[in-house]
């Protein structure tokens, strides 16, 4: 894993890389998964979520995750496609959650269903999660 990985992404998306910024950033990295604010608190022995809160909020905001909840309910935070900016989130994909070691994984490449509806309403978001049981926990 290339050290200099985390600055590099967050000064493309415009973001200060302070200390937090690249712990957290480098977490999402690094493992490719959702990850609730508990999740990243954890991992990286945080007892401030305010600061990790806020850093995910401004991530959220530049591109750089998008937020997806679990059939659980449970908010996650996972790493966008490249072209994600301040203006628009593209993730348009669904997610799959594992239902035993409740990882969760975005399926991009896979097309989103999105109704044509009757009365003229325009759908904007779509949310798709697949529930099963992933490669590790088979
Ligand atoms: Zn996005
Ligand atoms: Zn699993
Ligand atoms: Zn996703």
């Amino acid at each position: 894993m290339e050290d200099h990985g985390a600055p590099f992404f967050l000064k493309r998306k415009d973001i200060a890389a302070t200390p937090t910024r690249v712990m957290v950033l480098r977490l999402f990295l690094s493992q490719r998964t959702g990850l609730s604010l508990a999740n990243v608190c954890d991992q990286l022995y945080f007892s401030d979520s305010s600061t990790v809160f806020r850093t995910l909020r401004l991530f959220v905001h530049k591109g750089v995750l998008h937020t997806v909840v679990t059939p659980d309910g449970e908010r996650k935070y996972t790493l966008c496609q490249k072209d994600c900016t301040e203006k628009g989130h593209l993730d348009r994909h669904p997610h799959f959650s594992c239902q035993h070691c409740r990882k969760l994984f975005c399926l991009p490449g896979h097309p989103m269903p999105v109704p044509y509806l009757k009365d003229g309403s325009q759908v904007e978001d779509v949310y798709l999660s697949f529930g099963g049981v992933c490669n590790e926990c088979k």
